[in-house]
């Protein structure tokens, strides 16, 4: 079967994807020798570069390249009395039903129909819903009891609220302007699936960004257009991807708006990210319960305010499995005698962006061929691959993504030159070694 990124995804992508990143070392269930650990997953050495490479991208694109965003990386155990004030020890709750037929346990908004137990088929044997906390608390020091209770944190977004005075202080950055943080964040979902879709144990990619309340609709609409474009920028079909705002019962007390990006998986369109207009609550709810104000004094019209925020909020393991789906391709060559699996992956989310491939195992090709892994390693991730015949070597990297295969054969030894092979076109050219690093720097810019 031929697929292209353009075309409806299908539920045997799934299943592709999931054995793929198995094969290939991306990502694989944790744990297994002991029989996996229901949920969570390890990214192997070809997933942890593509999931570094998500990251990268992000921070590049919301911090990097702004004058008006300021990283942190903050503690991922906190206090009861954050999670008091934010809401989550009362709120941060999931309907759950057990089925009184079967035993197994299920989120009821997520059912495809309330009534019937996706696991055992019956009709109408769901107990009545209960509200289940999905934080993971735990103890801090070596007695157990309370007041020595702590939490994983649920999301990353508490650490921007709690710090940003000492931020704004520290940057000095004034309204608007934003706080970004990747990280783990831990929930105890009812239902973990869909592969990385759903884990207990995830990366989020958040920042909060603080405006003065006039300009809070204005900057929601910027936030929602412009990580519509990060995703676009980064490659991902845009018939896959869509904004769709929450409508009036979806939202929570405090949003003014909240829009989603969401991703025609698999099993159909789901969430990637949520925007989020949340008004003043955070830094006004922080304030009340620790006593000290989160508010900004504007010396330029002398007014104090608390600021309202915009929250682009990602999951970063959900992305990179969002790409690696949009990214899957099975094309023919020959006229349908042979075939190949390529990830058309953007050059900036390749797990390698370049191979070395030397002819042959022999000696003196291996020597020019660490000499031209070295001399492009600096600047590019690069795989080393002396195995297997060149076909063979190429259909592997096509199947990780690799932009650019690098050939060193034995006419490299007379003309220092190299071939380059480019993945989607698999055109070929000769490039002299010495030209090599402004050829690809070129390309993989
Ligand atoms: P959902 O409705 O899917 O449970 P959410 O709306 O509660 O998600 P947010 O709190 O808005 O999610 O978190 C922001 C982002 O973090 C989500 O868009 C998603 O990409 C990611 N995320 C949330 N929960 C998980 C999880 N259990 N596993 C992986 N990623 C997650």
């Amino acid at each position: 079967m031929v697929k292209s990124a353009a075309d409806e995804a299908t539920p045997e992508l799934f299943d592709t994807i999931v054995n793929l990143c198995k094969r290939r070392g991306i990502v694989f269930p944790s744990a297994e020798i002991y029989g996996g650990f229901r949920s969570t997953y390890d990214y192997g050495p070809i997933g942890v570069l593509m999931l570094r490479n998500v990251k990268n991208e992000w921070w590049r694109t919301m911090v990097q390249r702004r004058r008006d965003v300021v990283g942190l990386d903050a503690a991922i155990l906190s206090p009861p009395q954050v999670w008091e004030a934010s809401g989550h020890l009362a709120n941060f709750t999931d309907p759950l039903v057990d089925c009184k037929n079967c035993g197994s346990r299920h989120r009821e908004d997520k059912l495809d129909d309330p009534e019937v137990c996706p696991t055992c088929g019956e009709r109408g044997q769901f107990t009545e819903p209960r509200q289940f906390n999905l934080m993971f608390k735990t103890h801090a020091g070596p007695v157990e009891g309370s007041g020595h209770e702590v939490y994983l944190r649920p999301e990353t977004a508490q650490g921007m609220f709690v710090n940003f005075g000492s931020v704004q202080y520290a940057s000095r950055k004034k309204p608007p302007f934003g706080i970004a943080q990747i990280g783990k964040s831990f929930r105890n979902e009812i239902t973990p699936g869909n592969f990385v879709f759903r884990t207990r144990e995830f990366e989020q990619m958040e920042m909060e960004f603080f405006v003065p309340p006039a300009e809070a609709e204005e900057w929601y609409g910027y936030w929602c257009e412009q990580r519509m474009q990060w995703y676009l920028d980064l490659g991902m079909s845009p018939d896959k991807i869509r904004l769709r705002a929450h409508g009036a019962d979806e939202l929570s007390h405090y949003s003014s708006g909240t829009s989603d990006v969401e991703y025609l998986f698999p099993w159909g369109w789901d969430e990637l990210e949520g925007i989020a207009n949340r008004g003043d609550f955070d830094l006004t709810q922080h304030s009340n319960h620790s006593g000290n104000k989160l508010d900004y004094f504007d010396q330029a019209t002398n007014e104090r305010y608390t600021p309202h925020v915009i929250e682009p909020a990602a999951g970063a393991t959900r992305t990179m499995m969002a790409f690696l789906m949009d990214a899957y391709d099975e094309e023919e060559l020959n006229d349908g005698k042979d075939s190949r699996v390529v990830l058309r992956l953007h050059h900036r989310l390749a797990p390698y962006q370049v191979a070395v491939l030397p002819l042959s195992k022999k000696p003196e090709l291996s020597g020019v061929a660490g000499e031209v892994f070295d001399l492009v390693s600096g600047a590019h991730m690069c795989d080393y691959d002396e195995t297997q015949n060149i076909g063979k070597r190429y259909r592997r990297q096509d199947e990780i993504g690799t932009p650019f295969c690098v050939t060193v054969d034995f006419d490299t030894l007379e003309d220092r030159a190299v071939t380059v092979r480019e993945r989607d076109s698999m055109a070929q050219e000769r490039v002299a070694i010495d030209q090599l690093p402004g050829y690809l720097a070129e390309r993989l810019a």
